[in-house]
């Protein structure tokens, strides 16, 4: 039972829901972006024409289109709109850049062209979970690199970014006003891979400690946590061959430490 509910917490897991969202937005953004630059094609020169013709004397306008004009100018007042119409069209593009953007870092995130066993830089599997739970973390914590030269890790990176997703909300979560979270990488010569996420939040009892990685565990208000981050977490490290440790100090902090075997325990991987 305990399996099928972290399967099932997996399936509704972030990852999977970031994935769904980046494809079934693409599209729409596609479109709104290329409708968008037509839009601009078709607008900036038929309002320089309109304005043009505004400065043009009365006189040498045939009569329907100067009341044309004037019809025209009640209704959207064009002095107004030769002003307010770049500010327009560069806040929508802007505004649209930065969905892309969204879109974009979800998909590196959640690696969804790239579902399963694959060599992966987990740096950049920590950037791109980084991106992604930013803007949540930066009003609690200013978040520090320490990033060593790390080789390629056979990984289901996915997973692993929903690893360090799990570590770095807690670690937000743990902080009370503001606080520092250290994100540290590094490599030995036996074959692992480190990866350090401490904060300076509240720490952990003994006794808090103990039950961390029990499904269902969390010291969290209901609704804000559900227990299932860490015993996922758990098992994701297990799968790769790895291992979690917890160092913490209640009123100091906490420093989770995953490691991870380059090369992942024989018939674990294909
Ligand atoms: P949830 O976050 O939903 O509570 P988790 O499995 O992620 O579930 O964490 C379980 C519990 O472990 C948390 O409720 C919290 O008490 C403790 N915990 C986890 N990470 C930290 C941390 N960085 N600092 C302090 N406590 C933590
Ligand atoms: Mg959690």
């Amino acid at each position: 039972a305990q399996s099928q509910l972290l399967q099932s917490e997996k399936m509704a897991s972030i990852g999977q829901l970031a994935a769904g969202v980046a494809h079934e937005i693409n599209n729409p953004i596609g479109f709104v972006s290329s409708n968008l630059g037509s839009l601009r094609g078709y607008i900036e020169p038929l309002f320089a024409l309109l304005t043009l013709l505004k400065k043009a004397p009365a006189a040498a306008l045939p009569e329907d289109v100067r009341e044309e004009l004037v019809r025209v100018d009640a209704a959207i007042d064009l002095d107004y709109v030769q002003e307010d119409l770049p500010q327009l069209l560069h806040e929508s593009e802007d505004g649209l850049a930065r969905v892309k953007k969204i879109v974009q870092d979800l998909k590196d995130f959640s690696r969804v062209d790239h579902a399963d066993w694959q060599d992966a830089d987990l740096n950049a599997g920590l950037d791109s979970t980084l991106n992604v739970v930013m803007n949540e973390v930066k009003y609690k914590a200013e978040v520090r690199k320490h990033y060593g030269q790390l080789p390629p890790v056979r990984c289901i990176a996915a997973q692993l970014n929903q690893v360090f997703m799990n570590l770095i909300v807690n670690a937000a979560h743990a902080i009370a006003e503001r606080g520092t979270i250290t994100l540290t990488t590094s490599a030995t010569e036996e074959g692992w891979v480190c990866i350090t996420v401490a904060d300076t939040g509240s720490g952990m009892t003994e006794e808090v400690k103990r039950r961390i990685f029990e499904p269902f565990f969390t010291t969290k208000p209901v609704g804000k946590g559900t227990g299932l981050g860490l015993s996922l977490s758990f098992s994701i490290v297990q799968k790769h061959g790895g291992r979690i440790e917890v160092e913490t100090e209640p009123g100091r902090g906490t420093c989770f430490r995953v490691w991870i075997p380059v090369s992942p325990p024989a018939g674990q991987a294909a």
